[in-house]
């Protein structure tokens, strides 16, 4: 049997803003580690504050503009944007070595960056989030209560140039009911697993024994 790992998938998730992808993210998270599925939410970089309730270095690293710069001139990014004024990207590094140990990483970042993984990792899986409704995506933003009335003005105008660019996705989820578009987000990364490559990859060792055995009985 190959003792070499298997690399794990990398996922990218948008949504608009109060899409509900944070939470259903982590959801999906949780309960894959229940079924023995690593899997970890990528840690992004921001030059936004740090809202009440986020802790540095579990939502986000909080970083200010010079050190963000400092890192794009380093190439530290996989990749990075403007979102809102504020700019957010995804470290290369960590990145790399998770997938290099055979972990699935999620990557919740806008289709600015999920342009940008894509045209570097073709096989990255693409995932976009849509509300149900206009009116719950509103209601969404409100009920957060993180966010001013102005800027949850910007935040719906932004959603549309957001849904704007959900073609460039492989997946679309509806989160109209959390339980469902959780199983359907699970079941994209089991999907993954079953494809023949990653399969084949997993279970090389029983595919020679099964080969082998049966070859001796022609
Ligand atoms: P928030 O400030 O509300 O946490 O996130 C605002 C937006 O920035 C969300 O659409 C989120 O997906 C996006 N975002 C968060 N991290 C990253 C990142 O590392 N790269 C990119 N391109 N977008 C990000």
């Amino acid at each position: 049997m190959s003792n070499e790992v298997e690399r794990g998938g990398l996922f990218v998730v948008s949504a608009p803003s109060g899409g509900g992808k944070t939470s259903l993210t982590r959801a999906a998270i949780d309960e894959l580690a229940r079924r023995q599925m690593s899997a970890e939410i990528s840690v992004s970089y921001t030059t936004r504050k740090c809202r009440p309730g986020e802790t540095d270095g579990q939502h986000y690293h909080f970083v200010d503009e010079a050190g963000f710069v400092a890192m794009v001139d380093n190439g530290e990014f996989f990749e990075h944007a403007e979102v809102f004024g504020r700019r957010y990207g995804t470290g290369r590094a960590k990145t790399e070595e998770l997938l290099a140990r055979g972990v699935d990483v999620v990557l919740d970042i806008d289709w600015q960056g999920a342009r940008q993984v894509k045209a570097q990792m073709p096989e990255a899986i693409g995932i976009f989030i849509l509300p149900p409704s206009v009116e719950v995506l509103e209601q969404r933003l409100h009920s957060r209560g993180q966010d001013s009335a102005e800027t949850i003005t910007e935040r719906m105008a932004e959603a549309h140039s957001e849904i704007a660019h959900h073609a460039e996705y492989d997946y679309l989820i509806v989160n109209d009911d959390f339980a469902q578009a959780l199983d359907e987000l699970i079941a994209v990364f089991v999907a993954r697993r079953l494809s023949r490559p990653v399969a084949s990859a997993r279970h090389a060792g029983l595919v020679e024994r099964l080969l082998d055995s049966t070859a001796r009985k022609v």
